[in-house]
């Protein structure tokens, strides 16, 4: 591991890996797809893709990864969660089903399949907080929205315009990032280049990663 070239891993159990695998690689980073829990050993950070919550949910447990994830995000590793990924980073899942399971790293309160029929995919021009060089070309693809935050959570973008607008759909928290959207289908790695800095921030710091920082939620409504 150095910190200029951070490893970063794909969970590999559906979704876009190769396309996350080559925006991080374009952004600095090496990458290795996660199946299984050595390889979540070698990581700095990680990645969750789309796909379908509740089947990532089930793999993850297939695949003995449920706990171990659990654990090193606990321990504060870095990670990016892009739509099903958003979901399964909350704290709190609504329209999800009973058995599904969520890894709790981020404060916030999703909503699954969010947009409903009407909009269920569509594209938009997102302004991202902290992306220079102008707004992020958005795709949304039967996407969850962010209904509640956390005091530690900071929301980076919200739907300009039509009939979702004001609607949270990117979040941070210290070092989980959470989009609803799929920038990995864009060829625009900025939010990449965001996700593989704030790798190398947390490796970079004497000491390492820090705990995750628990504190009482006191979540609040948002969008
Ligand atoms: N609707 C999916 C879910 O609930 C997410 C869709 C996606 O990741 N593109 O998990």
């Amino acid at each position: 591991m150095t910190t200029t070239s951070p490893t970063i891993g794909v969970l590999a159990l559906q979704g876009d890996v190769r396309e996350h695998r080559s925006a991080l690689e374009a952004a600095g980073a090496r990458t290795i797809p996660v199946r299984r829990e050595r390889e979540l050993d070698e990581v700095d950070g990680i990645v969750l893709p789309g796909g379908e919550s509740t089947t990532v949910s089930r793999l993850l447990r297939v695949f003995d990864l449920l706990e171990p994830l659990r654990t090193r995000l606990e321990a504060g590793l870095p990670a990016y969660g892009s739509c099903a990924g958003m979901i399964l980073l909350a704290s709190r899942v609504l329209d999800t089903t009973d058995d599904a399971e969520h890894l709790d790293a981020l404060d916030i309160v999703v909503r699954r399949n969010a947009f409903g029929r009407q909009v269920d995919s569509f594209e938009t021009d997102l302004p991202v907080t902290g992306l220079d060089d102008g707004p992020v070309r958005a795709v949304f693809i039967r996407a969850p929205w962010v209904e509640e935050v956390g005091s530690g959570v900071e929301v980076l973008a919200t739907v300009p315009d039509g009939p979702a607008a004001g609607r949270v759909v990117a979040v941070r928290q210290g070092a989980v990032i959470a989009t609803s959207f799929h920038p990995e289908i864009t060829g625009d790695h900025r939010v990449h280049r965001l996700f593989v800095e704030t790798v190398r921030s947390a490796t970079r710091r004497p000491g390492g990663i820090p705990q995750r920082e628990r504190v009482e939620s006191t979540l609040r409504p948002v969008g």
